[in-house]
């Protein structure tokens, strides 16, 4: 049964739509110099709408909340989510344009990428007070750090008093304010990031469940309890300091695909854990589910456009 179907608790997504402007080329060009393109996309991104997009076509009730410009762009984006059933009530229209990312992708599948936040800089704490309506009832809050900090302060702190359970995606990366940190239920970072917020290096995979359990407590030193570490092709592991002792640490391990795309797998990750924890999931059953759900993402080229359904990851999920 679908979350959706099964009445689970509401999703609310405060935070980023971006078009991706997507160059395809041989080489990345060098500073000062033009090299030919072989091929050019515009694909609906964002981390808050790949999140949202995410969620609802594996059955979560989803609400996203955010701002695009009054240009083609903002409909593409916004059309995007609503065509999955995404609640689109708070997005609202700014005078700035719709933010984009310029993307250039070579042969080998690496990336350097520009963002402007356009309409995506211009989103407060008002428009989240805004949205009390939807933040009141919700189960889960998912947020991520494309909007500005005052946002996704306010949208935590607005999470956290509705009674839902607060997502924090910790990307891109930035410092945040211990308050923020403090209001994370659960914060969901790849190793790069985890390691930024720690201050030195986590340990690789494979490593004894004796090392993430001392990461654990590092994390628990910020005030934050529940951490979810994502780590690629290898896996992820679930840092839980509420679980009984000696269940700490979990091991997620990977879901073994042919990946052709990897753009986008983070948020198909952090709206799958929002889709399990909503429907009533402890944090390592939606990490297990969530790790499925990334690697079909992965199989398909693009980001919204490749993310699984829910029947997709209860097949694989039977099956493996
Ligand atoms: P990352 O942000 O790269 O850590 O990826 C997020 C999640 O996507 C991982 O925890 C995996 O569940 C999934 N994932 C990413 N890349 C792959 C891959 N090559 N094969 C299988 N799963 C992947």
């Amino acid at each position: 049964m679908s979350a959706a179907a099964s009445g689970a608790g509401r999703i609310v997504v405060v935070g980023s739509l971006n078009a991706d402007l997507t160059i395809y080329c041989d080489r990345l060009p060098q500073p000062g110099e033009t090299v030919q393109g072989n091929g050019f996309a515009v694909n609906p991104g964002g981390k808050s709408a790949n999140q949202a997009v995410a969620a609802a076509r594996l059955g979560g009730h989803v609400s996203l909340v955010g701002a695009v410009g009054e240009d083609p762009n903002g409909a593409m984006l916004e059309a995007s989510v609503a065509g999955v059933g995404v609640d689109v009530g708070h997005v609202r229209t700014s005078a700035e344009p719709t933010g984009v990312a310029v993307i250039a992708v070579d042969a080998r599948g690496e990336n350097n990428i520009i963002i402007s936040a356009g309409a995506n800089g211009t989103l407060s704490p008002k428009d989240v007070a805004d949205a009390a309506d939807v933040l009141e009832g919700a189960a889960v809050v998912s947020l991520c750090l494309e909007v500005s900090m005052d946002t996704v302060l306010a949208a935590a702190q607005a999470g956290h008093d509705a009674g839902a359970q607060v997502l924090l995606n910790l990307s891109p990366y930035a410092e945040i304010p211990s308050a923020l940190a403090g209001l994370a239920d659960i914060l969901l970072v790849n190793s790069h990031e985890a390691a930024l917020f720690l201050g030195s290096s986590v340990p690789g995979a494979g490593a004894a469940a004796s090392e993430w359990d001392a990461v654990r407590s590092r994390f628990g030193g910020h005030g934050v309890q529940q951490v979810l570490v994502t780590l690629g092709a290898n896996g992820s592991v679930v840092l839980d300091s509420l679980a009984p002792a000696g269940s700490r640490v979990a091991f997620v391990q990977p879901t073994q695909v042919h990946a052709v795309d990897t753009t986008g797998a983070g948020d198909a990750f952090t709206g799958a854990v929002a889709v399990r924890l909503a429907a009533g999931d402890g944090l390592a059953d939606a990490a297990a589910f969530a790790s499925v759900a990334a690697a079909l993402a992965t199989t398909r080229k693009g980001t919204q456009a490749a993310y699984p359904e829910a029947a997709d990851v209860e097949r694989r999920l039977r099956t493996s």
